[in-house]
């Protein structure tokens, strides 16, 4: 598991960044799809809440009209309407008993109502209208907007500013002239079912945003884990898939080149690396050996102790050969109980050595299993490169040498 190998298959690692990729924009995208779900809700929970003071407020203005306005007890200090005189309606009344009332109509009602609730919880309504009997009401840039917008047919308007008490989710609906309203504001030219205002409702939202920021918070965090997550799992999968593809590569490779029975180099690599070797010594003008082998009376093993024994010689034979060489030669299995060795840049005494030490260490050694036990001999035939040489009449000639050590008589060397 490491970025090598990722880096080693580079087409794996361009897949990774595309699934990381996609990976991130699918989980970018859930969890802002959530967080804006989440915020969405806070907002149209405030908006309800908006919603009801409106409508509330709305039947209690209602409620008052149709009473054309309520007496109610004027206590000391308590100031009467003084726009009732505008249109022409006397405030204060005086009952027998020496008491003073005084009219509370629908509008002042509605702003000392909500006196009440801003004291309450913060919460803020007013009535507002481009004509106005009470200049105090006059719209302000939020109310202006939304008038506006009921003007464009809109049924309601809603924005979230930032108030001198922190944050505030402002909401307004309009207000429509009704026949109760014209004794009052048909003054301005208002028909029934005219738009003559609204009442605007205020809702302090901080704590609303303090929740919007924990989600926000809450929201990253979860998708940096998620993200993290995944892309560390699929990348540690990925390298593990790559590792198993890596080393079955390699054992896919490693058998194609190799001999099965013995663990030696096959003919097919032995005849790829000689021609590779051939071209090389060719051009640096250096030594080039090849040292062709054949067990002697082989048949006779297979003959008198089975064909698994005569196996079993085979890749003793293949041991001794790979211990007598260096490492960067090259040894093979030739053919059926035909064995060869590559020997680059190698003088030709050093090659009948190498061929000797290998003939007279099988000569000397017992191969064995639990029955049986046989010393064999080899015959070898050892040539070099001749400036006239051709890989073909090299080979010819390792052949040839073969053919002469087993015509003088086998367990020898010859040297052409
Ligand atoms: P010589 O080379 O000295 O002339 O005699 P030889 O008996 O070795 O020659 P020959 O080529 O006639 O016989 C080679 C034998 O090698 C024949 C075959 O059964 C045996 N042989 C070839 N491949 C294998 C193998 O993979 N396993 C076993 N057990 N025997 C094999
Ligand atoms: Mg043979
Ligand atoms: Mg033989």
């Amino acid at each position: 598991m490491s970025i090598p190998v990722l880096r080693k298959f580079k087409p794996i690692a361009m897949f990774y960044l595309n699934l990381s990729l996609v990976i991130s924009l699918v989980v970018v995208a859930i969890y802002l799809g959530i967080y804006m779900r989440n915020n969405r809700l806070l907002i149209e929970s405030v908006r309800q809440q908006a919603v009801s003071c409106f409508d509330l407020i709305v039947k209690v203005r209602r409620w008052n009209v149709d009473y054309d306005g309520i007496y109610v007890v004027k206590k000391p200090g308590m100031e009467s309407n003084r726009f009732l005189h505008e249109v022409g309606i006397e405030p204060d009344i005086a009952t027998t008993d020496g008491r003073i009332f005084t009219l509370r109509n629908h509008a002042i009602m509605t702003s000392e109502i909500s006196r009440i609730l801003r004291e309450y919880n913060g919460v803020q309504f007013r009535i507002t209208s481009r004509q106005l009997l009470n200049k105090d009401n006059a719209p302000d840039g939020f109310e202006l907007k939304a008038l506006k917008k009921f003007d464009q047919g809109e049924p309601e308007f809603w924005a979230i500013e930032t108030g001198t008490d922190g944050p505030l989710y402002r909401y307004m609906a309009p207000l429509v002239m009704e026949h109760s309203c014209q004794k009052c504001h048909s003054g301005f030219g208002y028909k029934v079912g005219d738009i003559r205002g609204g009442i605007s409702v205020s809702i302090p939202f901080d704590k609303i945003a303090r929740e919007m920021t924990l989600n926000r918070r809450v929201i990253i965090g979860l998708s940096v884990l998620t993200l993290a997550l995944l892309l560390g799992s699929s990348y540690i999968m990925l390298n593990q898939l790559i590792g198993k593809i890596d080393s079955a590569q390699r054992a896919l490779h490693e058998a194609s080149i190799s001999d099965e029975l013995t663990g030696l180099r096959n003919r097919r690599f032995l005849m790829s690396r000689f021609n590779e070797e051939f071209e090389r010594a060719r051009r640096h003008n250096t030594p080039l050996g090849f040292l062709m082998m054949d067990l002697d009376h082989f048949k006779k093993i297979n003959d008198s102790f089975g064909h698994p024994f005569g196996d079993l010689v085979l890749k003793g034979v293949a041991g001794i050969i790979s211990g007598a060489m260096r490492e960067y030669d090259v040894a093979a299995r030739y053919g059926g109980e035909e064995f060869a060795v590559l020997v680059p840049e190698t003088k030709r005494q050093d090659l009948v050595a190498l061929a000797e030490r290998i003939r007279e260490q099988l000569e000397n050694q017992d191969i064995s299993d639990a029955n049986s036990t046989v010393r064999v001999t080899v015959s070898i035939g050892v040539t070099s490169l001749d400036d006239n040489d051709t890989p073909e009449t090299l080979l010819k000639r390792a052949d040839n040498a073969l053919y002469q050590a087993k015509n003088e008589g086998r367990n020898r060397t010859v040297l052409l």
